[in-house]
């Protein structure tokens, strides 16, 4: 059920109870952080194993006192500089955090959504939320109240409406070591805005060579319909002269189409739209019952970077 209203979000939640959960980033699917019978349901119903851990969503800076330990300097000055905001930080547990939320790592992984509704709700109780994607296991993320529902509808999940995600893309996780930090997970802040705020950063091996963090399939973010990520679409399309798929490429389109039943998108050479955009997009694509999905590798910079780590996973067919 969708929304708008927080009392009820509230308390479902001060009684060990799951929602939808809309944050800037993607949707999550929201329990008690200190609740081991919330953080189950959680990981039953997004069929999550328990080896890939949950990001704790914080509504203030005195939370994270709470939740981590021993925080270094590097790490503050990104939490000041960039929450509330897509950015999360990996950081030395405390004890009052379960293995069940580290998925039995030392280090919890923290962010302050910058999202109102979400700082509101977070605000208003007494404990942090673990949030992950409100998407079953590997599936598409949700950038509204309506993926979520689509999703999880039918198993009458309260679903607070805030709104279309305005980054709509993950955020960006970052550890430290000694006094380097390290990038896991490409996200909603571009490697470019990090190192203006710390000096030079790590990619960790995972990021380097395009394969995944501890716990993370390599298939992620998949819709049903086949998805073919390419550098040149013209080469591709030769192989699909009449069918019936869509294509998306970010600037132009290629000259080359004559295809009848094809739907084209262009992102107009947009990268914040695209980032927004695109989960939404794929969403409404993946029920066309399209014979694939195919789109042009995006510039690797920026936020292009981080869609290029999404799409490439989203492609990975096993
Ligand atoms: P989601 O909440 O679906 O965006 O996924 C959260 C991701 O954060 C996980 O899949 C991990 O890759 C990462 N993560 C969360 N906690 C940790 C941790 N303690 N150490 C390393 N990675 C983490
Ligand atoms: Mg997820």
């Amino acid at each position: 059920m969708i929304s708008t209203n927080i009392d009820t979000a509230k308390q479902l939640l001060q009684n060990e109870g799951i929602i939808g959960f809309p944050t800037e980033t993607v949707y999550g699917l929201a329990g008690n952080v200190f609740s081991d019978k919330a953080i189950r349901s959680i990981f039953e119903m997004k069929n999550r194993p328990y080896n890939n851990p949950l990001i704790v969503h914080i509504g203030n800076i005195e939370q994270l006192d709470k939740v981590s330990q021993e925080i270094p300097l590097k790490a503050r000055i990104l939490a000041e500089q960039f929450w509330p905001g897509p950015l999360t930080l990996l950081l030395k547990k405390s004890s009052e955090v379960s293995d069940l939320v580290t998925a039995g790592q030392s280090t919890v992984a923290v962010r302050m959504p910058n999202h109102s509704l979400a700082l509101d709700l977070l605000n208003s109780l007494n404990f942090p939320l673990v949030a992950p994607s409100a998407n079953p296991y590997q599936s598409i993320s949700p950038t509204s109240a309506k993926h979520v529902e689509h999703y999880f509808g039918n198993q009458g999940l309260f679903i607070l409406e805030g709104g279309e995600s305005i980054n709509g893309l993950e955020s960006t996780i970052v550890g430290f070591e000694e006094d380097e930090v390290i990038v896991y997970r490409h996200g909603a802040i571009p490697l470019e805005e990090l190192e203006s705020a710390v000096g030079s950063v790590r990619l960790n091996e995972e990021q380097k060579n395009g394969i995944v963090s501890p716990g993370m399939a390599a298939k992620h973010y998949s819709p049903k319909t086949p998805l073919i990520f390419a550098d040149s679409l013209i080469k591709q399309i030769e192989h699909f002269e009449t069918k019936d798929i869509a294509v998306i490429c970010f600037d132009k389109l290629p000259k080359l189409f004559n295809m009848e039943s094809s739907i084209i998108y262009s992102f107009q050479g947009n990268l914040e739209n695209a980032a927004k955009r695109l989960y939404g997009l794929l969403h409404e694509l993946d029920d066309r019952n399209l014979e694939c999905i195919l789109i042009e590798k995006f510039p690797d910079q920026g936020l292009g970077r981080t869609i290029n780590d999404r799409l490439k996973r989203a492609a990975t067919l096993n």
